[in-house]
């Protein structure tokens, strides 16, 4: 089988304050808003997407403390079009966003975070600057709070 692997955006979207202890990096606040994280995947696309749209994973990464407590979910893959993913955090300030926890995701490069605080429009802008692919597998996830399905 082929495996698909690339580089990738996931959006997290907080309807309320969000507090979390990430790892070594400590704790995290996060602001309600609109969140984009670059990361790669040269394992595997699928494998790895699915874990992050998933709730029950053992946490591991800096963004598994957010993508447990986050109300909605989505990613965008680059791929077959490949940007690494420091490229990508580039763009992402590049379309607006600004760094929302520094050393968030980025501890084997010199980025000052993967981590942005997506402004209104940057995540468009971001997935079309960028060639991004909308991830075909299961896009959004939704907490107990009822948050509206698509
Ligand atoms: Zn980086």
């Amino acid at each position: 089988m082929n495996v698909r692997r690339g580089t990738y955006v996931l959006a997290l979207t907080f309807c309320s304050p969000a507090d979390a202890e990430a790892g070594a990096l400590g704790p995290v606040h996060l602001e309600p808003g609109t969140y984009c994280y670059v990361g790669s995947a040269m394992g595997g696309l699928d494998q790895r997407l699915s874990r992050h749209l998933s709730r029950t994973k053992t946490l591991h990464w800096h963004i598994d403390h957010l993508t447990v407590i986050c109300d909605r979910a989505e990613a965008w893959e680059s791929y077959p079009r490949f940007l690494p993913e420091c490229e990508l955090a580039r763009l992402a300030e590049e379309c607006g966003m600004a760094p929302a926890a520094e050393g968030f995701g980025c501890s084997d490069c010199r980025c000052r975070t993967h981590l942005f605080r997506a402004g209104e429009d940057s995540v468009q802008s971001l997935v079309s600057r960028a060639g991004l692919s909308p991830y075909p597998g299961r896009q959004l996830l939704f907490n107990k709070r009822g948050y509206p399905r698509a």
